[in-house]
């Protein structure tokens, strides 16, 4: 068996991580190396290595996730600004591979610019 996501062992409690949200599908987590004031990260429970690997049978999933960015940016006072990203692939700069949402908010982006 594959040996477990870095976001798998934060789920099953082996590695620590502040948890803002959990439910059937997901977990919501602060990203350790924060690029924004708030930056969540959405986790689906089930490891998905990226969203390229995502199939029709997820999709309903894939559109919980984005339900759940939704409520966490109401939640943290961010729905007014925030950005929603997900790096696809090491080229795009993905480093963990089990898919997941990034959240950012409480920072002034820059129009047009969509790195963090
Ligand atoms: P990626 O680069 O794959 O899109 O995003 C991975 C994210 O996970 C990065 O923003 C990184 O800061 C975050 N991260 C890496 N290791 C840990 C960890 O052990 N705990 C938490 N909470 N976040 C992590």
């Amino acid at each position: 068996m594959a040996d477990k996501t870095l976001f798998e062992k934060i789920m099953v409690g082996d590695i620590p991580a502040d948890i803002m949200y959990e439910d059937e599908y997901c977990v919501v987590i602060k990203d350790a190396v924060p690029q924004a004031p708030t930056h969540l990260l959405i986790i689906p429970r089930k490891p998905i290595s990226m969203l390229a690997k995502a199939d029709l049978d997820d999709k309903e999933l894939l559109g919980h996730l984005l339900t759940v960015a939704n409520d966490m940016a109401k939640k943290t006072g961010i729905d007014e600004a925030f950005r929603v990203v997900i790096n696809n692939g090491a080229g795009a700069g993905q480093t963990v591979f089990h898919l997941h949402l990034h959240l950012l908010g409480n920072k002034k982006f820059v129009e047009n610019n969509l790195s963090f």
